[in-house]
């Protein structure tokens, strides 16, 4: 009789847990019910039966284990300061063991004479090898247990290992848990996938995936358990857009009008690339139908993402609508607003930038215009979100970079038309394939993948510290021939006063070495009011000065075609996708451009892996999946986002095949039967279930 209760039985109800250890993994771990406690996957596998003499170390030699015993501990330095060491020995030789933190706890737990097993990769330092936060348990003769060769790694905290539940505590609790599972786990994906895709049967995959009895069964396990995951998601996703699809009305605009063809036939600057024609196309064929479009627009910086908005903004008019283009910053929604009207300029159209800097008698009658219908496109910042900007018809909603925008904020503008306006959202940060289809599977997606022609590829170089004067140099040739100069410093939040402190000695040094009057140098960072900010950024845009000294403040959008060289201070500091950002900022006239990476002599692995890339592409979307692989994919989306892509097993960076086949999967079930009513998708259809109660939907732009 299968007890489909089983696993949502509360954890203290297992033996060996109890009240005490029950809480503790609820707070620790968020493990509340056995069902959590089998999907609490070990992290790593140890293949136990393996030794090391510490005589055999190497430095080729990846994660190893060792047997030994500890003969003292040291504890060096204060305060932040502060390491502890601690002696290693077996019978061949001698390891210094070392800890940054958690140090009062270690010092208390390990004695001596108490023979251990210590985890860990070895590296060599000052000549010597030491191995730094090993994992260190006391060494039991049942440790390796007959049956598994493949030892389970569990995460663990510190205080569960007051409670003896380390990482072999919760095997030992996984163990007994999977003892009384038989006939308890319920399958919860069909007949018709499991023989097609071969998949372990769910209880088979829980004990391999603890437990396996060899390499290839863990893979199973593995795979099963991945698919799983990506599967539901994209289940739910597609699912969500299906009914949306369904459900939602949107504005029709259903024909291409005169000032559309005026537009495209005489003001048109230049001729479209593919990719940018490709765009118009999708959002036309969306706006036509009938149904609300949600569509996220990404290009890489520079691919001429204003011009296609721009577009479609007219065939909204045409259609006899308003639109609005909404940027982060006040110099964004500037620098749109100035592009925008310049392309109309031999066009009857009207249009007015609204900002917190726009005066009250204009914004008045701003207002009044936008009631009236008279004003047909309005650019501007948060501003336009305001409930007392009221439009008579507004059609289509455009919104720049949207990192920047929170969900609630888009949300109400929707709000502005009882048929909600069109939604297109640009964004010039590449987001990897597989982060896409995980996060944004539920929307419409363009890519401009070309950039215009003959734009001049940005030279990227990178220069040590101790080649400055070079440096200084060459930007002074590049003054000579009228261009201008972007000088970046990083700011990252926890050393704020030390970077601050960079950035100010940075400046001096560069006003001393380009004096007045021959030259003018601005200045902007964090900690200036947003007044003066604004001036110094107009100051650089107008050429009034020639150098721009600056913090990341200008990584968002600004264009300033004259610039033709990034210099990037402590490059090594920045991540991949900042570099990137900072990058596109030149290279957008028709002069060479330059970006220089500047750096200390010593480089991390990583931090080298970032130059070198930088330097040896320019395509925001292979830098992103370098970027993935080496973040992952919470600190790519920043903190606010992150906790979407909390993945139990499969991996974004890695599992591409499998998340390409979770989703044609879900796909062709829903094609087939879109509401899973069939019989044999009923065990789907009661998992889907569950995971709707569980969780709200994420990831959407509205
Ligand atoms: P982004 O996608 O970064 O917002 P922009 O829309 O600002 O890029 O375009 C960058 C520059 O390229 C602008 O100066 C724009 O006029 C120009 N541009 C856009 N499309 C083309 C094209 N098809 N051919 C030539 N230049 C173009
Ligand atoms: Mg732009």
């Amino acid at each position: 009789m299968l007890n489909t209760s089983f696993l949502d039985t509360q954890i203290e109800f297992l033996k060996g847990v109890g009240p005490q250890r029950g809480d503790l993994l609820k707070k620790e771990l968020n493990i509340f019910t056995f069902g959590q406690l089998l999907g609490f996957f070990p992290f790593r596998y140890v293949d136990k039966s393996k030794f090391y003499k510490i005589n055999e170390i190497n430095p080729e030699l990846p994660y190893i284990q060792l047997r030994g015993k500890i003969s003292g501990v040291q504890i060096i330095g204060q305060k932040r300061a502060m390491r502890m060491t601690a002696d290693f020995f077996d019978e061949t030789g001698r390891i210094e063991l070392v800890w940054f933190n958690g140090i009062k706890w270690i010092k208390d737990t390990f004695k001596t004479g108490v023979e251990y097993v210590v985890f860990g990769k070895p590296t060599l330092f000052n000549g010597k090898y030491n191995i730094v936060h090993p994992e260190v348990d006391v060494f039991y003769e049942q440790t390796v247990s007959v049956e598994t060769v493949f030892q389970p790694v569990y995460n663990s905290t510190e205080k569960l290992k007051t409670r003896s539940l380390d990482s072999r505590g919760i095997a030992k609790l996984t163990k007994v848990l999977l003892g009384n599972c038989k006939g308890n786990i319920p399958e919860i994906l069909s007949d018709e996938l499991i023989e097609k895709f071969k998949f372990l049967p769910r209880e088979e995959a829980f004990f391999q995936i603890h437990f396996p009895v060899d390499m290839n069964s863990l893979s199973k396990a593995q795979f099963r358990f991945k698919f799983e995951e990506l599967f539901f998601i994209q289940l739910r996703l597609l699912k969500y857009k299906l009914i949306r699809a369904e459900k939602s009305i949107g504005q029709v605009f259903s024909i291409v009008g005169e000032t559309f063809n005026t537009f495209y036939k005489d003001c048109l600057p230049f001729e479209l690339t593919n990719a940018q024609k490709k765009v118009i196309k999708e959002i036309r064929k969306d706006t036509g139908s009938g149904k609300q479009m949600n569509r996220l627009l990404q290009g890489d910086v520079g691919s001429g993402k204003t011009i296609v908005a721009l577009m479609n903004m007219l065939i909204a008019l045409d259609n006899g609508f308003q639109t609005c283009l909404m940027s982060p910053t006040e110099i964004l929604a500037n620098q749109h607003f100035v592009t925008l009207k310049k392309l109309l300029n031999n066009l009857n159209v009207t249009i007015e930038l609204l900002t917190g800097s726009t005066k009250v008698a204009k914004r008045r009658l701003i207002h009044q215009q936008l009631m009236d219908g008279e004003l047909k496109i309005l650019v501007g910042t948060h501003a336009l979100i305001e409930d007392t900007v009221q439009f008579k018809n507004l059609g289509l909603v455009v919104i720049d970079e949207q990192h920047r925008f929170g969900v609630a904020q888009r949300a109400k503008l929707w709000n502005k038309n009882t048929i909600p306006p069109h939604i297109l959202v640009m964004t010039a940060t590449p987001i990897p394939r597989t982060l896409a289809m995980t996060i944004y599977g539920d929307l419409d997606f363009s890519v401009i993948n070309e950039l215009p022609p003959g734009r001049k590829a940005i030279k990227t170089i990178h220069k040590y510290d101790s080649a400055r004067t070079n440096v200084f140099h060459f930007m002074k040739k590049e003054i000579e021939q009228g261009r201008q100069i972007y000088v970046v410093y990083p700011l990252i939040n926890e050393s704020e006063k030390l970077d601050l402190k960079f950035l100010m000695d940075g400046y001096e040094s560069i006003v001393r070495e380009f004096p007045l009057p021959e030259y003018a140098i601005s200045i902007v960072h964090g900690q200036m009011k947003s007044k003066d900010k604004d001036y110094e950024m107009q100051r650089f845009v107008k050429g009034e000065t020639q150098i721009m000294v600056s913090t990341t403040v200008i990584e968002v959008g600004v264009d300033v075609p004259n610039a033709s060289v990034m210099i990037i201070e402590n490059a090594d500091r920045f991540g991949l996708s900042q570099l990137h950002q900072l990058r596109g900022r030149v290279g957008r006239g028709a002069e060479q451009s330059y970006c220089i990476l500047m750096t200390d002599f010593k480089l991390s692995s990583d931090a080298k892996t970032r130059i070198e890339t930088m330097v040896s592409t320019s395509d925001g979307f292979e830098i992103a999946e370098v970027d993935l692989k080496m973040r992952g994919p919470g600190d790519i989306l920043g903190t606010q986002q992150s906790g979407i892509v909390d993945l139990r097993i499969a991996n974004l960076a890695k599992d591409e095949q499998i998340i390409q086949l979770a989703r044609n999967t879900a796909n062709d079930i829903l094609k087939e039967d879109p509401e899973l009513k069939m019989d044999k998708n009923r065990k789907l259809a009661i998992q889907m279930k569950k995971l709707e109660k569980h969780s709200e939907l994420w990831g959407r732009i509205s």
